[in-house]
């Protein structure tokens, strides 16, 4: 868990009152297992922060993955009232962890100093978006993830906290 934006969410997480370092009178926040759905990983309130070990491939994955989650976790912690079953709420956590973990960031590398937030960047957050709450069956259904999306995509993707701009 080298990477900067991992160490950065971190002590975001421990300045919110939400630390997610070991400590003896707590379960242990990250797991690792073997997960039968294709995802990379998820983010359980109950548990913590659960890696797929086999679904993922390298470092810079694994890294994204903990970005990813930790961003969910983050989210669950400054906003006391987020309720994971209201497809929205859950899609606004989706834009952000899309857009803030790096899971879109070579194409933003690519494009960076002559768009800005390029199309591209924003089509990939949106389409990870998308894939991320068709998996919630509050979402209802493609159709039901995608409008649920576009519903908070321009505020969500403006949202960079902790971060001061998108990392
Ligand atoms: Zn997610």
């Amino acid at each position: 868990m080298a990477s900067p934006v991992v160490r950065f969410l971190r002590e975001k997480l421990a300045e919110a009152g939400c630390s997610v370092e070991p400590h003896p009178e707590r379960a242990p926040f990250f797991h690792v297992r073997h997960c039968d759905q294709s995802v990379a990983g998820g983010f359980v309130p109950t548990e913590g922060v659960v890696v797929c070990h086999n679904h993922l491939t390298s470092k810079e994955e694994v890294e994204h993955a903990l970005a990813h989650e930790l961003i969910h976790a983050y989210d669950h912690c400054r906003a006391k009232n987020l309720d994971w079953t209201d497809c929205k709420h859950h899609a606004c956590s989706e834009v952000r962890a899309a857009a803030l973990s790096g899971d879109c960031s070579w194409k933003q590398e690519l494009l960076r100093g002559r768009m800005g937030l390029s199309a591209q960047f924003r089509s990939c957050v949106r389409r990870r978006a998308v894939l991320s709450c068709e998996l919630n069956p509050n979402c209802g259904s493609t159709v039901g993830a995608r409008r649920a999306v576009d519903a908070v995509f321009e505020k969500c993707i403006a949202d960079t906290d902790p971060f001061d701009r998108l990392p």
